[in-house]
């Protein structure tokens, strides 16, 4: 039986975790984190299934895509089922607002329905931009799906550490394959300098009468969850801080009620700030590191940056398959 070790608990490293599982039956899997649920970056996600090349820098758009289909086949599978409140998927049409013609984005192809909206339209909705797309697609609602994605990693008779790793040698010996999802941390854990953080702040507000969302590309956008709304946000490279700036929440809240004032008077109930895990490209590759007492197969899954919960099914289901490959090529199959 292959013994293989998962490094995350986050969307990424659960979702690899139960594709592995899937593709390799008869192997053992174990978990590795030492961050779960709420304090992982993947917990305050928006979660809003809208892929687009433009946010993975330098990654073949062919792969993108294959992600995008398989993580949209999962998702809307889910929506459309009795898991659906379990999992927090939900079906929800919205809109993109745009002062550029968006021309053909990845998502186009993928979602539910997409449809260019009429100069008469957009004057109705009251936007100030000169182009709205109505799009309906798939919402996951984090703080359901991570536990979901935990269930039914246990139910398969997966196991958890929780624990920090210091080096991938502590693994020779041990485990025929670990697969590494260790999202930003990963900047540390593969002294891979080309992860490098995007700070996000979201506020969430109870607005039980948004029943869309709304996403523009300058700044302002707000996703209904099953129990609030998140709003947002700010993109800012490289800043570190994990600290809600004032003077960002005053900018925050000052774009989206001029976005849409029927936000205006919901109380806030959460603020949440973390680093989108970027990397120029995403890396999902495997590798073969050598150390004093051994050597070890190693596949990354790491820097999916703005796009992780919306890739990480799909990444997830080809990081398995490598490590299905790799452990075919060892006879450990
Ligand atoms: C404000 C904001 C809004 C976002 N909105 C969206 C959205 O709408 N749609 C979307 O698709 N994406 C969105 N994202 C991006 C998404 O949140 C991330 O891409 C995703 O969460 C990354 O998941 P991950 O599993 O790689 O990392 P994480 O969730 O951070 O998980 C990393 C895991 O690795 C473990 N780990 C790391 N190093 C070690 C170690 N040395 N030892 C043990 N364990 C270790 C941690 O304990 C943790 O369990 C948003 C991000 C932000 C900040």
């Amino acid at each position: 039986m292959a013994k293989v070790a998962v490094i995350g608990a986050g969307a990424v490293g659960l979702s690899t975790a139960l594709n592995t599982q899937q593709i390799l039956p008869h192997a053992s899997v174990t978990i590795i984190a030492d961050r779960f649920t709420r304090d992982t970056t993947s917990h305050g996600a928006g979660g809003l299934f809208l892929p687009s090349i433009d946010h993975l820098h330098g990654r073949d758009p062919d792969l993108v895509t294959q992600w995008s289909v398989d993580g949209f086949k999962f998702y809307s599978s889910l929506a459309s089922s009795y898991e659906a409140g379990d999992s927090g998927h939900m079906i929800m049409p919205g809109y993109v607002f745009s002062h550029k013609e968006i021309k053909n984005p990845l998502y186009k192809r993928l979602v539910y329905s997409f449809r260019e909206l009429r100069q008469e339209e957009l004057k109705k909705l009251g936007v100030d931009y000169e182009y709205g797309y109505q799009v309906t697609t798939v919402i996951t609602d984090t703080s359901k799906f991570l536990p979901w994605l935990m269930r039914r990693f246990k139910d398969n008779g997966g196991t958890v550490e929780n624990r920090t790793v210091q080096s991938f040698q502590e693994f020779v010996g041990k485990y025929d394959i670990v697969m590494n999802c260790s999202g930003f941390r990963a900047r540390e854990l593969c002294n891979d300098k080309k992860v490098y953080p995007i700070k996000g702040h979201l506020l969430r507000i109870k607005a039980p009468w948004i029943k869309y969302w709304v996403y523009t590309e300058d700044g302002a956008y707000f996703v209904p969850s099953q129990d609030a709304v998140a709003i947002g946000g700010i993109r800012q490279k490289d800043n570190y801080s994990l600290t809600a700036d004032p003077k960002e929440r005053a900018g925050i809240l000052e774009r989206c009620y001029k976005l849409w004032p029927s936000l205006k008077g919901a109380p806030i109930i959460n603020e949440w700030v973390d680093l989108r895990p970027h990397r120029d490209p995403l890396r999902l590759e495997t590798e073969t590191m050598s150390f004093s007492n051994g050597s070890l197969k190693v596949v990354h899954n790491y820097g999916h940056g703005a796009l992780g919960i919306t890739l990480c099914w799909g990444t997830g289901l080809s990081a398995a398959r490598m490590a299905s490959a790799e452990l075919m090529k060892n006879s450990k199959l």
